[in-house]
C-alpha cells in the first residue's frame, strides 16, 4: 500500500495527513472516507471532472480513498490534489517512487487547474518537521511555503502538471525565493500628528509595556489617527513571531496571494458590530478571529461603548490568557491573542462633556448610562487613561515637526530590552504580564515612592487592581528613562493615567 502525504491544521499548526486509495473490481463506486458529509461530495465531483480534464482516463470499479487518521478534523478543498494524484497512482499512471518525498496540497477547479488554499505556511513546517524535502503547493502560495528553510517548493497551475512531473515527463521547476527589500513600514507615523503630546506620551508608555490603553475625548480630537500610528513604534517582528502572525494569517484566509511572511505588525480595528465569534473567533470549524489576528500586534476597539457589553465580556479571559480556547463538538481549538489593546471613547453621547468650546448636549442620566456601558472588570484592564482633547489651533499652525516614529521606537525598544532582561528569570516579556505578589521583585518602590503610593491610596480611593495597574505603569515610565529604581517623579506620573472613573 502506498500513500501521499497531506496536511490539516489544528489551532495554527498542521499535522501530517495520509491518503491511501485502494481501487477494487465491482460495482463502480467512488467513496472518500475520513472527510465531513458535505464536503466529501464536492470534492469527489472535483476530483472525478478533473481527472478527466487532464486527459487521463478516470478508473472503473469500486476506488475506496481513506483520509487519516480518522479523528482529525480535516477542512476545506486541500485534499483535492493529493486524492487526485492518489488515484493516478493507483491506476500505476505516476510511479509510487514519486510521491514520497513530497506533500501535497491544493484545491482542483473542474477543469483540472489548481487553486489556492488556506493554511500552506504551516504545512510547509510540517512538511520540514517531517522531514520531507519536497512541498507542491498552488502557485499563489508559493511564497508562504519559501518562508520555511530547507524545503524544495514547487508551485502547481494544474493537476496535469504536477502529474507530467512526478511520471518524469516534464519537470517543473522549483520557485526560489526572490531576494527581498527591506520592507518599508507603511503605517502611519507619528510625524504626521501635530500637538497631543500626553496621548502620544500615554501610547508610548502603553507600547513600551504592554500596557491596555483607554483614550477618551470629543470626536474629531485624532483618537483613531493616534491608534494607527502605535504600530510603528513597536519593535520589528522577529523572524518567529513573524511565522505566529502569517500562519494566523493564511489559516484565517486573509493572507494575500503571493505574501510571504508578513513583515509588520498587525493592526486591526474590528467595527462595534461585531459579533463575538469575529471577534474571539468561531464558527463550526473554528477559524480565528481579529483578537487572534491582532496577535503581536494592536487591537483598537473605535466608540468602546458602542460594542455590545456581551461582546466585550468575551475579552476579557484571552486578555488575562494570551490565547484564546475555541471548543466545538469536533473538539477544541487555541489560538494565540496576545496584541495590545487601544480602545476609544467620547467622554458622553454627544462626545463634547469635556470640551471646553462646545456646549455638552447630553442629560446627566444619558452621560452615567453611556459611561456605565462598559462593565467594571473590563475597564479594569486599562492600565491607563489618557484624555485626548481638541488640538488648539496653535498646535495646528505651529511650524515645528512633531517626533517621528523611529526616534520613539528607539525609546520603546530600550524600554523593552530593560524588562526582558529583567523578567527573563520569571518567564515574562512585559512589565504588564507582572502579578501582584511578583511586584516587590520586579517593581520595588523607595520609601519615598511607598510613602505616595500610600497617600494616593487613601485621598484617591485607589482600588487593589488599581495599585497594582499603577506600580506595573510606574515601573515602564522608570524602564523608559533608564532607571532601574521607580523614582517619586515615575509613579506621580503612573497615577496621573489612573482615570478618575475607576475607583472604588
Ligand atoms: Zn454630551
Amino acid at each position: 500500500m502506498f500513500h501521499i502525504i497531506s496536511s490539516a491544521s489544528i489551532g495554527i499548526t498542521s499535522v501530517p495527513v495520509t491518503v491511501e486509495t485502494d481501487i477494487t473490481f465491482g460495482l463502480k463506486a467512488f467513496c472518500v472516507v475520513g472527510l465531513p458529509d458535505a464536503s466529501v461530495k464536492e470534492s469527489r465531483d472535483r476530483i472525478r471532472a478533473a481527472i478527466k480534464n487532464s486527459g487521463f482516463k478516470f478508473p472503473r470499479g469500486r476506488i475506496t480513498v481513506n483520509l487519516a487518521p480518522a479523528h482529525v478534523r480535516k477542512q476545506g478543498p486541500l485534499y483535492d490534489l493529493p486524492i487526485a494524484l492518489s488515484v493516478l497512482v493507483a491506476t500505476g499512471e505516476i510511479p509510487r517512487s514519486a510521491i514520497e518525498s513530497a506533500v501535497f496540497i491544493g484545491e482542483l477547479a473542474l477543469d483540472g487547474c489548481v487553486r489556492p488554499v488556506q493554511g500552506t505556511l504551516t504545512s510547509a513546517i510540517m512538511a520540514q518537521t517531517i522531514a520531507k524535502r519536497e512541498i507542491f503547493v498552488p502557485t499563489e502560495n508559493t511564497a508562504e511555503a519559501l518562508a520555511i528553510h530547507g524545503l524544495t517548493v514547487y508551485g502547481v497551475a494544474s493537476l496535469r502538471e504536477v502529474a507530467d512531473h512526478l511520471m518524469g515527463v516534464m519537470r517543473l521547476v522549483p520557485v526560489v525565493k526572490k531576494k527581498r527589500r527591506a520592507p518599508a513600514r507603511t503605517h502611519q507615523d507619528f510625524s504626521g500628528i501635530k500637538g497631543q503630546e500626553a496621548a502620544k506620551r500615554g501610547l508610548e508608555i502603553a507600547a513600551s509595556g504592554g500596557h491596555n490603553i483607554l483614550l477618551k475625548g470629543p470626536p474629531g480630537a485624532g483618537k483613531t489617527l493616534l491608534a494607527r500610528s502605535v504600530p510603528s513604534i513597536l519593535p520589528s517582528l522577529t523572524y518567529e513571531e513573524a511565522l505566529e502572525v502569517t500562519a494566523i494569517a493564511s489559516i484565517a484566509g486573509v493572507l494575500p496571494s503571493q505574501q510571504g511572511l508578513l513583515q509588520e505588525r498587525p493592526f486591526r480595528s474590528p467595527h462595534h458590530s461585531s459579533s463575538a465569534a469575529s471577534l474571539v473567533g468561531g464558527g463550526t470549524w473554528p477559524r480565528p478571529g481579529e483578537i487572534s489576528l491582532a496577535h503581536r500586534g494592536v487591537l483598537f476597539l473605535d466608540e468602546l461603548p458602542e460594542f455590545s457589553r456581551y461582546v466585550l465580556e468575551h475579552l476579557r479571559q484571552p486578555l488575562e490568557d494570551g490565547s484564546v480556547t475555541i471548543s466545538r463538538a469536533v473538539g477544541s481549538v487555541q489560538f494565540p491573542a496576545r496584541f495590545l489593546l487601544i480602545a476609544a471613547m467620547n467622554p458622553c453621547p454627544c462626545g463634547q462633556l469635556t470640551n471646553p468650546y462646545r456646549p455638552c448636549t447630553c442629560s446627566r442620566e444619558a452621560v452615567m448610562r453611556y459611561q456605565r456601558k462598559i462593565s467594571g472588570p473590563l475597564l479594569d484592564r486599562f492600565d491607563l487613561v489618557i484624555e485626548v482633547p481638541e488640538v488648539d489651533y496653535e498646535k495646528l499652525l505651529s511650524q515645528e515637526a512633531p517626533e517621528s516614529s523611529v526616534v520613539i521606537r528607539a525609546r520603546v525598544e530600550a524600554a523593552r530590552e530593560r524588562q526582558r532582561v529583567r523578567l527573563k528569570p520569571l518567564h515574562l516579556f512585559s512589565n504588564n504580564e507582572i502579578s501582584s505578589s511578583q511586584l516587590d521583585v520586579c517593581a520595588p518602590l523607595t520609601p519615598d515612592t511607598r510613602a505616595l503610593l500610600e497617600r494616593a491610596l487613601r485621598t484617591n480611593h485607589l482600588s487593589a487592581r488599581g495599585y497594582t495597574r499603577v506600580r506595573k505603569v510606574a515601573r515602564t515610565i522608570a524602564d523608559l528613562s533608564g532607571s532601574d529604581m521607580i523614582e517619586v517623579d515615575h509613579l506621580a506620573e503612573a497615577l496621573q493615567y489612573r482615570g478618575q472613573d475607576q475607583a472604588p
